[in-house]
């Protein structure tokens, strides 16, 4: 029986974990926290991921925890659209199904259902060291030491594994600051009649998003329904503790439509997650390092971490573990592992191209309306199509 080692219990490292265990390896799967959290707040699922999904037999489990965001169009901070609502050629609206939101504890535990009962989960365990021994990968946390045929490095963007073996791709700040977070509906504020039940607002480098967890006061699309938003802006993390971020969050959108000042205002402290936004840079020049008779595989963030100004992180995470998982069925590690990186480095950089394309329009501050009307708007609804354009695990 082959055997793995999975580093880090994020949506990377469960998706492999448990595809690894269903296609008969004997997996172990490190992750430094004590024990296995769930990421904080939503996100969103565009086709791609859900199509990765499918192939990893897992598309099931977004049934009743997923809710539809079809585009609404992109307003101004006064209101006015940038972009209306509608299909555009070429935009997000051309996609045959929309992306699909889902709260973040909610698709943990469709991962944590497919680990199923073989999985060896080692909690408390901060890999340190990536290294061949006795013609295997290995790696340790100082104290033991675990070798496999396969290590699947999953531990995120400041991955202590890819440090280790590609030191010169590193994870670099992007100029932005992020926030997510999910207010229940219990809590959820009085919005405006005829409010959209998603939306986007973008004006002077800053961005908010946000988008309804199933029906109003239901458990509906979710089994942890509400309104999840999320927020961009230009500049470094802030050091203040949460409370002191969410009344900057509310000074910096007092002027703006609703519902966005009435969802900060309902946002407490605690809800509050600040995140880097970031790139690893350079993309290490493979995915996939050969080690002894097996290899390593570089999976998600720790891979190939970029601004979520697109959000396709996670989708992306779960297309490397379809495409891992496909290559594994027929072919020796250290093969399995070139060709992984044949079918995934140039998916990966076209994504990051559009992001790039993204983060230009993001970019744009100053005199909002005549600026960005120049820089065109609609290049972030084509950038986010043609980051859904996937092959599939082959190619
Ligand atoms: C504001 C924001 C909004 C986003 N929105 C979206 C979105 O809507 N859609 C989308 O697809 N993506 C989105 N993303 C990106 C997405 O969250 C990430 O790409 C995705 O979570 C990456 O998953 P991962 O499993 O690769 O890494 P992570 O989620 O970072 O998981 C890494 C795991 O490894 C563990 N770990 C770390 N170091 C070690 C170690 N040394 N030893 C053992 N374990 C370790 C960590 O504790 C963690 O459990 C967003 C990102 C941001 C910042």
């Amino acid at each position: 029986m082959r055997s793995a080692v999975v580093v880090g219990a994020g949506i990377g490292g469960l998706a492999a974990a448990g595809a690894l265990a269903r296609s008969g390896w004997k997996v172990t799967l490190l992750e430094r926290d004590d024990r296995l959290r769930p990421g904080k707040a939503a996100l969103v699922l565009w086709p791609n991921g859900v199509r990765a999904l499918r192939a990893l037999g897992l598309a099931g489990g977004l049934d009743g925890i997923s809710t539809p965001v079809p585009p609404a169009g992109i307003r101004r901070p006064d209101g006015t659209w940038l972009v209306q609502p509608g299909p555009q050629p070429g935009g997000v609206g051309d996609l045959e199904t929309p992306p699909v939101v889902v709260h973040r504890e909610d698709l943990h535990d469709a991962f944590i259902a497919g680990l199923g009962e073989q999985v060896d989960v080692r909690g408390g365990i901060a890999v340190q060291s990536a290294r061949v021994r006795r013609d295997r990968p290995a790696v340790g946390d100082g104290r033991v030491t675990f070798e496999a045929d396969l290590i699947v490095a999953a531990d995120g963007p400041d991955s202590a594994v890819r440090r280790r073996l590609v030191a010169a791709s590193t994870f670099t700040s992007a100029g932005f600051a992020a926030w997510r977070a999910v207010i229940p509906w219990y809590r959820a504020p009085e919005i405006p009649a005829g409010t959209a039940p998603h939306g986007e607002l973008l004006g002077g480098g800053q961005r908010f998003g946000y988008a309804s967890l199933g029906e109003r006061g239901s458990a509906g699309g979710s089994t942890r329904g509400g309104i999840y938003w999320v927020v961009t802006v230009p500049g470094a993390l802030r050091p203040e503790p949460p409370a002191g971020q969410l009344a900057l969050l509310r000074r910096w959108f007092a002027g703006w439509p609703a519902p966005v000042p009435q969802l900060l205002a309902a946002t407490e402290a605690e809800d509050l997650v600040q995140e880097p936004v970031g790139e690893v840079t350079p993309l290490p020049e493979t995915f996939g390092v050969v080690a002894g008779a097996g290899g390593f595989a570089l999976v998600g963030d720790a891979a190939h971490a970029m601004p979520h100004h697109l959000a396709q992180g996670a989708s992306l995470a779960l297309e490397d573990v379809a495409t891992l998982q496909t290559v594994l069925a027929g072919l020796a590690v250290p093969a399995a592992l070139s060709e992984y990186n044949r079918l995934r480095k140039p998916r990966i950089q076209r994504v990051l191209q559009q992001t790039h394309k993204a983060a230009g329009v993001l970019q744009v501050r100053g005199r909002i309306a005549s600026s960005i009307a120049r820089v065109n708007p609609r290049t972030l609804e084509r950038a986010a199509a043609a980051a859904t354009e996937w092959g599939g695990p082959t190619g």
